[in-house]
């Protein structure tokens, strides 16, 4: 059923039909529905820039441009970013990262604000990308552990922190209860267990993008763990990846990647890492663009941070404890306060790599937009 519904929403975006309807639909469906914005579903452009809204309890509907039918009832607690606005209409950047329609009746918008630049905190909107989720696993672990399930429980901590006011002992790392550093303004996470199953569920790189353009994020911070390591190396095999495209991100980069260390170091394992240890880039040598997804279609400094490799039996282990995940949060909280709050910046930061095209984990094609007929009461 789902899957019909993503393959209904694929037809009704490439715009092969009118886009206009007429006689009134059930449950007070508006007459007209405005033309889509957009001609293909996977342009790599594609973003929300507009606003967002949550999932209100319940669900909401997910219209059918073709003939004004409902395809599903999306599931409540997840928040989709919006590319226009016509009437009451709302055209939605799906969870799959196709487009359709919805009606402001059901849902609440925010208009997306312009985010001024600031060191204050408490003016800050983050958001945080737990990576993968749903039957996208990311990395899997020697016992089983899921990388969707670890970079959610990381991501639900940092984001903790970033709500909470601390003192920060930068020399040593210790983060305290205290005033210097205030609770930012407002966190988004683009996967929440306010969604079905908890939060496990899959979504597509341009929904991930798109929330935090939507949302006028001043930072974006993807959340990943490793797997395949090519070499046994002296410290966390931490690697923390920036975009090119935007201004900063390779500053914010080395910072969480510096804190990060400083912060897994002290932990006990035959650590594994790749052939650079630190902030780097990859760059599709073709368009000269960034090689990742999220990366490429952000428009504020952005991260996607690969703290440990949970294919080693060692860093699943530890991956797997509270203790090492508050102190992989605790490290990239730092790197975002220096980050906003000094002018600090890394040693250890690399030149761009270059790196063939990604099309993203998550295909059009076999992505569930979740239904709220899955969530469980
Ligand atoms: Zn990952």
């Amino acid at each position: 059923m789902a899957t019909l519904g993503a393959l209904s929403l694929v037809a009704a975006a490439c715009g092969s039909v009118d886009p206009t309807i007429a006689g009134a639909g059930p449950r007070g469906v508006p007459t007209t529905l405005p033309p889509p914005t957009t001609t293909t579903t996977l342009d790599p452009s594609l973003t929300a820039t507009e606003g967002y809204f949550q999932i209100p309890v319940g669900g909401a509907d997910l219209y059918n441009v073709a003939n004004g039918t409902v395809v599903q009832t999306i599931a409540q607690g997840l928040t989709l970013g919006f590319i226009s606005r016509s009437g009451e209409w709302l055209e939605v950047v799906t969870p799959c990262g196709t487009t359709a329609f919805m009606t402001d009746t059901q849902v609440t918008p925010v208009a997306k604000t312009v985010s001024p630049a600031t060191s204050d905190l408490s003016q800050l909107v983050l958001a945080l990308d737990p990576g993968h989720g749903g039957r996208d696993w990311g990395g899997v672990g020697p016992t089983g552990a899921s990388e969707k399930s670890i970079n959610l429980d990381i991501s639900l901590r940092l984001k903790q922190l970033l709500e909470t006011p601390h003192e920060i002992d930068f020399v040593t790392g210790a983060i305290t209860p205290g005033s210097s550093y205030p609770a930012v303004k407002s966190v988004l996470l683009t996967r929440s267990p306010d969604g079905p199953d908890g939060g496990d569920y899959e979504l597509g790189l341009a929904y991930r993008a798109g929330l935090a353009n939507a949302a006028g994020a001043h930072a974006l911070i993807s959340i990943h763990n490793n797997t395949v390591p090519t070499q046994e190396v002296d410290r966390p095999g931490s690697e923390v990846f920036y975009s090119l495209a935007a201004p900063d991100s390779d500053r914010l980069a080395g910072l969480i990647y510096d804190e990060l260390v400083k912060s897994l170091a002290p932990f006990d394992a035959n650590w594994s890492g790749g052939t650079l240890l630190g902030a780097r880039a990859r760059m599709d040598p073709k368009s000269g663009g960034d090689y990742y997804g999220l990366l490429r279609r952000a428009q504020m400094p952005s991260v996607i941070v690969e703290g440990a490799y949970l294919s080693e039996p060692e860093e699943e282990a530890l991956l797997k404890s509270a203790d090492f995940q508050q102190a992989y949060a605790e490290g990239v909280y730092r790197g975002i306060v220096r980050f906003f709050t000094t002018a600090d910046t890394s040693n250890n930061i690399f030149s761009p790599e270059p790196f063939p095209d990604d099309a993203g984990t998550v295909s059009t094609r076999s992505c569930k937009i979740p239904s709220q007929a899955d969530v469980t009461p």
